[in-house]
Parts: structure tokens; sequence; C-alpha cells
């Protein structure tokens, strides 16, 4: 069995929606409910996070964007809703990420779980986008790098693509970016084309998903092509942008993976290790997407188990 931390605070429940929003606290209120009422919880180690310091985001987003998104309350733009205590659970989101690598860096766990919201992939260096405030992955990339974690690869299986994170990384041959979603589909980035820029080229990989995907092109794209790019690669520790929009009931997405579809696409990510002959190394999750409550709830907990015992 894995030490799998799981890493939540209430504070996130606090970053308040108006009413019918999808990006809804009663999402992490169902992932810890359907988690309390399992044979896992108590296999845990629960972790409270840090807020992110200001230097650890701005090592990501630039100071313009940080100052005015401090002061700001109300919709960002069409579906990016600002409370009053948003700033603060997004300084706890970002620094989840980062509690967790700290735990995986001291030996404490070798993997974690980050319940969080916002949710951040598609937060970009300037601004907020898409339901996501600051870019937890990405902010999560640069302090594992400065303990030392000298290549990380970025796994992003939300059903809409992680414009920001692409972004944010496109140029630099320190960071892999992989990513499989819906397309096309908001926020219309992410075609096979896109594959980094200048030193960063070869460096990102897109898997476009059209309408309709399912079980089997996810088996193909994380049992398949995964494995051989990371063998490649050579990363030092593995961060996951963990969306579950991509189940077949999510009301935000035309990807229909199912219950066992979502099962092979933790474990070929988890597999790789084995597989391609690296040396184990840290994998932490940060929740993204994931907007049906049920499916959301059952596809953590397989997420969970199969960190513990995969
Ligand atoms: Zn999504």
């Amino acid at each position: 069995m894995k030490k799998v931390g799981f890493v939540y605070d209430d504070i996130f429940l606090k970053h308040e929606m108006p009413s019918g929003h999808p990006e809804s606290p009663q999402r992490l209120m169902k992932i810890v409910e359907v988690l309390k009422d399992s044979e896992y919880w108590e296999k845990l180690v629960h972790i409270r996070p840090r807020p992110a310091t200001d230097e650890e985001i701005l090592a990501v987003h630039t100071p313009d964007y940080f100052r005015s998104i401090r002061a700001f309350t109300g919709f960002y733009d069409g579906d990016t809703y600002v409370s009053p205590n948003s700033f603060e659970a997004a300084q706890y989101a970002a620094g989840a990420v980062i509690e967790a690598i700290d735990r995986c860096k001291n030996g404490d766990i070798e993997r974690a779980f980050c319940a969080v919201r916002p949710p951040g992939h598609h937060a970009e260096a300037d601004r907020a986008m898409g339901f996501c405030i600051f870019n937890n992955v990405a902010v999560g990339a640069r302090y594992a790098q400065r303990l030392g974690y000298r290549k990380v690869f970025i796994i992003d299986f939300d059903v809409h693509h992680g414009n920001g994170t692409q972004h944010i990384f496109e140029e630099d041959d320190s960071v892999f970016y992989f990513s499989t979603h819906q397309y096309p589909h908001y926020p219309g980035t992410g075609r096979d084309t896109e594959r980094g820029r200048g030193k960063g080229e070869g460096y990102t990989y897109n898997i476009p998903m059209p309408w309709g995907s399912g079980d089997k092109d996810f088996f193909f794209a994380y049992r398949d092509i995964l494995p051989r790019l990371v063998k490649n690669f050579r990363p030092d520790i593995m961060l996951v942008s963990a969306g579950y929009d991509i189940h077949m009931r999510d009301p935000l997405s035309g990807i229909r993976v199912t219950h066992e579809g979502m099962r092979n696409i933790i474990r070929g990510i988890l597999l790789r290790s084995t597989s391609t002959f690296l040396p184990p190394m840290p994998y932490v999750f940060a929740l993204e997407g994931g907007y049906d409550l049920e499916a959301l709830g059952d596809s953590v907990l397989q997420t969970i188990r199969e960190l513990l015992e995969l």
C-alpha cells in the first residue's frame, strides 16, 4: 500500500458561486462524503494546505494580474466568478499542490490528491479564465523545480484543454505538458499541431478528441502514447490536472468515459514507471473539473483506490 496524502481544507468551500453555477462547493462536499464512507478514508494521510506565498504565485503570474485579482469581486469574465473569499481560497488551492510536493520531498507520502477549488488549468499568467484564478499545477511545477525536481511532467485529462498551463510552459523544455481533451470545445486551443515553441518545441503534446470519444480512445492515449513520452522525457516528478468532466454523465462535455474507462486512465498514468523502467517518482493530482456530483465522487474514489493500491 502506498502512502497517499489527501490535501483538503474547508477554506475551499468559501469560494462561493452564484446559484446554479456548476463549479460549486458541493463538488468538494461530495468528494469528502464519498471518501469518508469508504474504507480508504482512514488509509489516507490527511494534510491541511498552507497558502502559497506571493512570491510562489508570482513565479507563474504577472504582478499586474496578481494586484488586480486581489482587489476584485464579481464576474471576472462570463463564467469566472470571484467571491470575497475567493482570493484566499485560490492562495490555498495553489498552496495545496505546494504542500503535497513538500510532503513527497520529505518522505511523509509518495503520492497525493489535492481536493481543491478554484481549479487552475485555464488560468493564464496574466488573467483568470474558465472558473480558474491561479494555475495551481503551474505554481506547483515551478515550486517543485525550486526544490530540485528538475524535470516536471504534467498530465491533463480534463475534458477542456489546459490553455493556461500550455501557454505558461510552451517555451520551456524542463516542463512537459501532455493533454487529452474534447476538441473543438472550450477554450478553443489544443490542436495536435500545438507542440511548443522555441526551446520548448516538442515538449507539448495534445491529443484532441472529437465529440463522442470514449474509453477506447483514452485507452490508446494513456496506455500506448503516454508511456513513450514519459520514458523519453525522464521526469523527476509527475503532476496531474485531474478533471473528471470526461465522464459520460458530465453536463459540460461530449466525451463518454465510463467508470471502467476512468480506472484505465488512472492506471495508465500510474503504471508508466513500471512499464518504462524509470525509478519511482512522486505523483501529485490536483482537482480541475467534474460537474456531475455522482460521477465526480465515484471517479475520485477510484483515483484514490488506484493511488493507494497500484
Ligand atoms: Zn474542464
